[in-house]
């Protein structure tokens, strides 16, 4: 008889999340498809790259400055907020794609953030960190004091490398846990996906949470169509005290 998903978990020691943009949409950001308004006109394919940067690097700030508006006003929502209450039952660490800083917000502890963050910054010149820092001319990307560099977003743009270190963290705890979430990705985006996959080859157990099947659907042991927000909160197990 299969074991129910609760049970899985509770006898579960490292649990992995892994995330994407989907469990972000509930709190009001949005992924790149559905963006509208200001934006239409632009594609983010084509303004998240090291070249759209050289070759106009105030748009591409301001296109982060958008983004950065969206996200401040944003709040975590009850999914960010439940994986928190995961570390009760099992080491817990989110390995996200997203770059919004929301499960740090949160309050989870151990987040491996392969794209980046939208509130880091370095020089594009000398490497120099501005991170958490807010700017207050949102139209110019500024320039670093110690080089006169621009600044840009640390963020994986498309054609860059994953920070090696994170990314091979990543997939040393995809490789050593016993139940791996997969929530609100379309699982397109490599070698991000090689995450869930890693995991499955050693033995976890693939639990999926989206509004439609994904590429990453054929390796799921548990399928839950719904929102993340909705589903999370009961599959929780309840606490024994
Ligand atoms: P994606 O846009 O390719 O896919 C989003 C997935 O989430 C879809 O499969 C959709 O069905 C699902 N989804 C939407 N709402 C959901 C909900 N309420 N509950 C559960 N599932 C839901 O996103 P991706 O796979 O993360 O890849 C896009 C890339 O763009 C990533 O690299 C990501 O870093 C970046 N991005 C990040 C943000 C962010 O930081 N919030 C926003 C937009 C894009």
């Amino acid at each position: 008889m299969q074991k129910s998903i609760q049970n899985i978990i509770q006898e579960a020691k490292k649990i992995v999340f892994f995330t994407g943009a989907g469990i972000s949409a509930e709190s009001g950001i949005p992924t790149f498809r559905g963006e509208n308004g200001l934006w239409k006109n632009y594609n983010p394919m084509e303004l998240a790259t090291p070249k759209a940067f050289k070759e106009n690097p105030n748009l591409v700030w301001q296109w982060y400055e958008f983004r950065r508006e969206i996200i401040r006003k944003a709040e975590p929502n009850i999914a960010h907020k439940t994986i928190v209450k995961f570390e009760e039952f099992a080491k817990t660490y989110v390995i996200t794609q997203n770059v919004d800083n929301l499960h740090n917000r949160a309050g989870s502890k151990n987040i491996l953030e392969l794209h980046g963050n939208i509130e880091k910054n370095f020089c594009s010149v000398c490497g120099k960190r501005y991170d958490f820092i807010v700017f207050e001319d949102k139209l110019k990307a500024p320039i670093c004091e110690d080089c006169k560099g621009f600044i840009r977003p640390d963020i994986v743009w498309f054609g860059e490398m994953l920070p090696q270190g994170i990314y091979r963290n990543a997939i040393y705890h995809a490789e050593n846990c016993d139940v791996c979430f997969v929530i609100g990705t379309s699982g397109l985006v490599f070698p991000a996906a090689n995450i869930p996959i890693s995991a499955k080859k050693h033995n976890a157990t693939i639990v999926e949470i989206n509004l439609e099947s994904t590429n990453l659907s054929e390796i799921s042991d548990f399928f839950f169509l719904g929102k993340a927000s909705e589903i999370l909160p009961k599959i929780l197990p309840q606490m024994v005290n």
